[in-house]
């Protein structure tokens, strides 16, 4: 399967032992490690400066691969952990959203002055985590899917990814093209992802795929590949304003 190329907004930024693929639409910052956290990955300074962006605060997951989504509001703490759930999403400026990934897909959602991001393994696809984080921007901040913008990041190809039968299984029932994640026994989850985002009303045209494929990078952290001994990559994504 192709490497898939950043489109040209995307950008190469590194920052000491750091690099990511970043983005700026408008006010929000979109970033995708390309390499295992350093201690940088919780550090709002950081990240600030990786980003090129206002990063004061970082909220993140206890990842579980289910569908619950955070919503996050305030909190004085600079950093911190807000329990069980796959998803977050804030209208908060300057407060950064995380989430780590070593195979699953980091996904991270812009709409107009609301930012989310997401933890989606197969489990979590199954699960329909995207399409909770959708309708509940669309509930608690108005924003339609239609002026969404998503971005998928650095995740396991469809190539490498050979799974069992539950896999295509649990998938099949969102009634999606099967041409564009599943090749029998291999199933391409950013594929899957961008056929369900568009299902949910998403414009194809406002959704990217960005890095390459986990397995076959080997800068790339990977649960397939390296097992308990993997790293784990940071997505994040921040409100400037
Ligand atoms: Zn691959």
């Amino acid at each position: 399967m192709p490497e898939s190329h950043p489109p040209s907004a995307w950008r190469e930024q590194t920052v000491g032992r750091d690099r990511a693929l970043v983005r700026r639409v408008g006010a929000v910052g979109m970033a995708f490690a390309l390499g295992p956290a350093t201690g940088a990955a919780k550090e709002p300074a950081r990240l600030a400066a990786i980003l090129d962006s206002r990063v004061r605060r970082l909220r993140f997951c206890e990842q579980v691969h289910g569908r619950t989504i955070h919503e996050i509001t305030a909190g004085a703490e600079a950093v911190a952990d807000v329990g069980p759930g796959d998803g977050l999403i804030t209208a908060v400026p300057g407060l950064g959203l995380l989430v780590w990934t070593a195979d699953c897909v980091p996904v991270l959602l812009a709409g107009d002055g609301v930012v989310g991001a997401i933890h989606a393994g197969w489990r979590g696809c199954a699960a329909d985590v995207v399409g909770a984080a959708v309708k509940q921007m669309a509930r608690l901040h108005d924003t339609p899917p239609g002026d969404l913008r998503a971005a998928l990041g650095p995740s396991v190809c469809g190539a490498c990814y050979e799974v069992g039968p539950e896999v295509p299984e649990a998938l099949r029932r969102f009634d999606l093209d099967e041409s564009r994640w599943r090749i029998g026994n291999r199933v391409d989850l950013r594929g899957f992802l961008s056929a369900r985002l568009e299902a949910l009303g998403v414009p194809t045209g406002h959704i990217d795929t960005v890095g390459g494929c986990t397995v076959e990078s080997a800068g790339l952290a990977s649960y397939r590949r390296d097992g308990a001994a993997a790293g784990r990559q940071w997505a994040m994504i921040v409100l400037n304003r």
